[in-house]
């Protein structure tokens, strides 16, 4: 039975929620469309938040045609303005930040603890980050040497044009905004499609950018079903660049569709990231940060720590270490201060996280807590641990995206090394242990992105972010990730 909207959803949020159902297509708020319309369900108990408009073909290409005019437009403004506006907005998302976590609360069934201290803040943080490198794109000069020494040469980095930014549904918020503003920064315009699960906070983004002063067009928000406005999008012959998070399957797809028309393409795909505990370490540190390195966000986070490597002298102390945190965990709504993990965000991931529960089981693995759904309203898995794993079971092969570690013992620093290389994936790994020439080694020798010494899931938009192998393509922030959203132009002349 659906519950009544106004029993969940705080005062903050009800406005937008009244208001919301409309595209952003240039600066019109468009309702009818295409494709129709699709229910924003809250994982916290199932109630209906709102409905959304859903973008077809013809939507996008309505949105694509807008946006060839914006860009002409946007890519004369000087980078000084561009960054104005970029900055105009973080101020507004700051000053609009407790509606914007709520609403990404509600959406995505995400702790507000974790949305108002993390999702939030870190996501303007990206965009003033970004913001700044409008005014410090540069290109390179050259003396040529041949040539009789009469021709200088330079590089001047251009916009790429119109971007397709499509992004999955668990940062909703911030994988919007690490995109838009590099693109922005950049003198790209932007058509954002964020995950049919997770409209919410992408067109409230969109209203902003409105009240900062991007011109109609420069941001335009389409929500709609992968496989429809997904597909439209990317096989676009006006859209140049496709910037893509979400599953390796799609990922794959998606790379398919977008050498077809030769689109630039950046993918941040999927991971089974290891996490590798030496007998050295601080072993309460390694304890704690091991069991957040999987359970934060419920395990839906694309670099968690879901291979958990223990050395066999501190093994015991270690797994006991971390049920008993996984046991003290509080289940609980999205929007009570004290959930330290809620729901997962839909009735179809707890299926499929159960499953693979279920498949590591019958391939004789052990489960040691959890591995079950919680008798309560809403998508809730319990923190799962699973011992007694081999590097081909299935659940250390597949990106299972929900609280559940698998965990092993080694003796040597070679074997483990081996065993965290053993995977198609290589997004992010740890690596905890007092002795720093042993981390650097390992460090280098694993195949991975991102590597965190006695820690993990530092993400700073400073530090470029992004996967080797199966898990992507290029990379985001950093002065990388908003030169991919440029083309190089040598430029040559005779003096
Ligand atoms: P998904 O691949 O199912 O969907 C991602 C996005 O792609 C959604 O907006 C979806 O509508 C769209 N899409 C689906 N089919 C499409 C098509 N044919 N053409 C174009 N777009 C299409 O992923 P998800 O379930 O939303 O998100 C979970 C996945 O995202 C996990 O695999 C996770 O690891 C990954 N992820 C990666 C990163 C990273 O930075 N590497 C970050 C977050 C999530």
């Amino acid at each position: 039975m659906a519950l009544d909207v106004n029993d969940v959803v705080p005062e903050v949020a009800r406005p937008f929620l009244a208001r919301a159902g409309g595209m952003l297509i240039g600066s019109r708020w468009v309702r009818d469309t295409s494709a129709g319309e699709l229910a924003v369900e809250h994982p916290g108990d199932g109630s209906v938040l709102t409905s959304v408009a859903l973008a077809g073909p013809a939507e996008v290409d309505q949105a694509v045609e807008v946006a060839q005019q914006a860009f002409r437009r946007w890519s004369g403004v000087s980078p000084t303005q561009r960054a104005a506006v970029l900055f105009r907005l973080a101020d507004l998302m700051e000053r609009h930040a407790l509606e914007l976590a709520t609403l990404e609360s509600l959406d995505v069934g995400k702790p507000i603890l974790t949305t108002r201290m993390i999702d939030v803040p870190f996501t303007i943080d990206t965009l003033r980050y970004n913001a700044g490198w409008a005014t410090k794109l540069t290109g390179e000069a050259y003396e040529l040497a041949g040539h009789g020494g009469l021709v200088s040469a330079q590089t001047v980095r251009q916009p790429l044009g119109i971007v397709a930014a499509i992004v999955p549904w668990n940062f909703p918020l911030l994988q919007a905004v690490m995109k838009v503003s590099a693109a922005l920064a950049a003198g790209c315009v932007v058509i954002l499609k964020p995950s049919e699960l997770t409209p919410l906070t992408a067109l409230r983004l969109g209203e902003l950018g409105i009240e900062a002063g991007l011109p109609p067009g420069v941001f335009q928000v389409l929500p709609g079903r992968g496989d429809v406005a997904g597909e439209a999008l990317v096989t676009h012959p006006g859209v140049h660049k496709v910037s893509f998070t979400g599953s390796g399957t799609v990922g794959r797809h998606v790379a398919h569709r977008c050498v077809e028309t030769f689109k630039r393409v950046t993918l941040e795909l999927g991971g089974k990231s290891p996490n590798i505990v030496f007998a050295d370490a601080d072993l309460p540190r390694a304890i704690a940060g091991s069991a957040q390195a999987i359970f934060f966000n419920a395990g839906q986070v694309c670099y968690a720590g879901s291979r958990l490597y223990v050395e066999d002298a501190v093994y015991d102390e270690v797994v006991e270490g971390i049920v008993a945190i996984a046991g003290r965990m509080t289940p609980g709504m999205p929007l009570e201060e004290g959930t330290d993990i809620g729901p997962l965000v839909s009735a179809r991931q707890r299926e499929r996280v159960l499953a693979y529960v279920q498949t590591a089981a019958d391939e004789g693995a052990r489960v040691l807590c959890g591995g079950h759904a919680l008798d309560r309203p809403g998508y809730h898995v319990a923190p799962t641990i699973i011992a007694d794993v081999r590097e081909d079971m299935t659940v250390m092969r597949e990106e299972v995206f929900g609280p559940v570690l698998c965990v092993s013992r080694f003796a040597r620093q070679n074997d483990v090394i081996a065993s965290a290389n053993a995977s198609r994936y290589g997004l992010a790994a740890g690596v905890w242990t007092r002795d720093g020439r042993k981390a650097q080694t390992v460090a280098r020798a694993l195949r991975a992105g991102t590597v965190w010494i006695n820690q993990y899931h530092t993400i700073d938009p400073h530090m470029p972010f992004g996967g080797w192998g199966e898990s992507g393509w290029g990379r985001e922030f950093g002065r990388a990730g908003v030169e991919a959203y440029t083309e190089t132009k040598s430029i040559a002349m005779r003096l």
